[in-house]
């Protein structure tokens, strides 16, 4: 078994040589002033063993990979009712099409385009103030990652909040077929507060681990969920985390992962690891290039592939 701390530190040190880093997105005008140069990786293996590289300490915008956590508490709250609000087929489409969404009456592909999570989100903010709910997620991520220093970075939020024409177009869309419950404006302010969540490379990997670990929190020995929803929400992961890129990342890297804008990306290896990396850089797809290179390495020397060695 090859040492992981080595493996680590090598990745984090040929990343920081490499030119090819994608680009910076754009469209959230607060993002397009981090700089490119940064690359982190964190990975905690099974037996607790931490080992990190590169900027994994900095906290970044976590972005789209909140989708992850909204889920698994929306799951929780209301079962496999879930599915008849959003679907869980890979789109094939970018992160933030709405012609599918004409097609399918309103009902979303799946949790992780952005139609998809705000559905989701609308979901968590039923019978609760915004407020309320943004504290649940928060605190959710926080116990996950055992760690109170979890915070949403207000700047990233208001930038989002006010270019974010697409997202509310898509919101305005559901809500004109009665997918969304609460009013538009509500469920899209909890929907930009909870992907400007900002958490370092290891924070996010500690906050994983209940999906690499068959649902239990390793900190607590608590079962955050139960296995088969673990399984199922890696399932997920897997088929939908990349957006229109997920294909090409399950034929690279072969695990489940889900990437946000920020250039961040939380990929699981079922039984062995949790593993996060952030390179704001990102390929056509809007997923982090760089982030997608360390993880296929590390998956290739570690031997992590679901698929096999
Ligand atoms: N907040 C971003 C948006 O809604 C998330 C997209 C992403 O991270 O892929 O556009």
């Amino acid at each position: 078994m090859p040492d992981l701390n080595l493996v680590v530190a090598e990745i984090a040190d040929e990343m920081r040589q490499r030119r090819d880093r994608g680009t910076v997105a754009h469209y959230i005008p607060e993002l397009a002033r981090v700089d490119p140069k940064h690359f982190g990786i964190a990975v905690v293996a099974a037996d607790g063993t931490v080992a990190t590289g590169g900027d994994a300490a900095m906290p970044f915008s976590i972005q789209s990979i909140s989708k992850v956590f909204t889920l698994t508490l929306a799951l929780g709250r209301y079962g496999d009712r879930l599915w008849r609000r959003v679907g869980r087929e890979p789109s094939g489409s970018p992160f933030n099409s709405i012609v599918q969404l004409e097609r399918e009456q309103g009902i979303p592909r799946n949790p992780f385009i952005n139609a998809g999570a705000i559905a989701v989100t609308d979901l968590i903010l039923s019978g609760h103030q915004p407020r309320e709910a943004l504290g649940e997620i928060l605190s959710f991520m926080r116990f996950l990652a055992d760690d109170a220093d979890i915070s949403i970075d207000e700047t990233v939020a208001a930038s989002e909040q006010r270019t974010g024409f697409r997202n509310a177009a898509l919101a305005n869309y559901m809500k004109s077929f009665g997918v969304l419950e609460n009013p538009v404006d509500l469920t899209l302010g909890v929907y930009f507060h909870q992907c400007a969540i900002a958490m370092s490379c290891q924070q996010l990997a500690m906050a994983g681990r209940f999906l690499a670990q068959s649902g239990r929190n390793p900190s607590t020995g608590l079962q955050v969920i139960q296995p088969e929803r673990a399984r199922r929400i890696n399932a997920v992961m897997l088929t939908c985390g990349h957006y229109d890129g997920s294909g090409e990342f399950a034929y690279r890297v072969g695990l489940p992962g889900k990437s946000g804008v920020g250039g961040g990306i939380l990929a699981v290896a079922p039984g062995k690891a949790s593993i996060a990396v952030w390179s704001p850089g990102l390929d056509a797809a809007g997923n982090s290039h760089l982030g997608r290179v360390a993880l296929e390495a590390l998956s290739r020397r570690m031997d992590w592939s679901i698929f096999g060695a």
